[in-house]
């Protein structure tokens, strides 16, 4: 067994030990909210927005970008499982604007191992095995938080599964703070519509 797997099993040993009577959770929501965020291994949305077990659905993926798969989420949290308002949030120093669909494309092209960043550009290690399948994805890229909040939101906004009386609330997510900052113009944005 890996150090990792290990670790992992050990630390769920002592959270069954500790799990009370959380087995007694509705699957819905119990807060009946939704979070739309970056997989980024600093963002923890339980702890930076106060959330335990059974209070919500947090939907992650790379940016916390509204993709089709995202919405899919969204869209069954609300339809079926009863959520009533939805927060996306991107954050600073979020690795997807560090490349763009060409650079992870040629780097995937040339080889597969995890590439190197010197704070300037991306280099692989070795050069075989690579594919050319990486042209062809959309990688959602950010060129800029606040735009990138509110283009998601707006996308979220205007999709036709989305009902208009859900509000969807953009916030940036500070690294180096852990604060939460409201972009305005993407909660205008995602107003409800009553
Ligand atoms: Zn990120």
């Amino acid at each position: 067994m890996s150090k990792i797997v290990s670790e992992v099993i050990a630390a769920n040993d002592v959270y069954v030990q500790n799990f009370g009577d959380k087995g007694k959770l509705p699957l819905p929501p119990g807060r009946k909210l939704a979070i739309l965020t970056c997989m980024d291994a600093r963002l923890d949305p339980a702890k930076y927005a106060g959330l335990a077990e059974g209070d919500a659905h947090v939907i992650r993926n790379a940016g916390g970008r509204a993709t089709d798969d995202a919405i899919r989420s969204l869209v069954i949290s609300h339809k079926l499982l009863g959520t009533q308002e939805w927060f996306v949030i991107h954050h600073t120093n979020c690795g997807m604007e560090l490349f763009s669909d060409e650079i992870i494309a040629d780097l995937l092209d040339d080889d597969l191992s995890t590439a190197s960043f010197d704070r300037k550009t991306w280099s692989n290690p070795h050069h075989h095995g690579g594919h050319a399948a990486g042209h062809f994805v959309k990688w959602h890229t950010i060129k800029n938080q606040t735009a990138s909040v509110v283009q998601d939101v707006r996308r979220i906004r205007e999709h036709p599964l989305v009902p208009q009386n859900v509000p969807v609330y953009g916030y940036v997510y500070d690294v180096s703070s852990g604060r939460l900052e409201e972009v305005k113009a993407a909660t205008e944005a995602g107003r409800a519509v009553a």
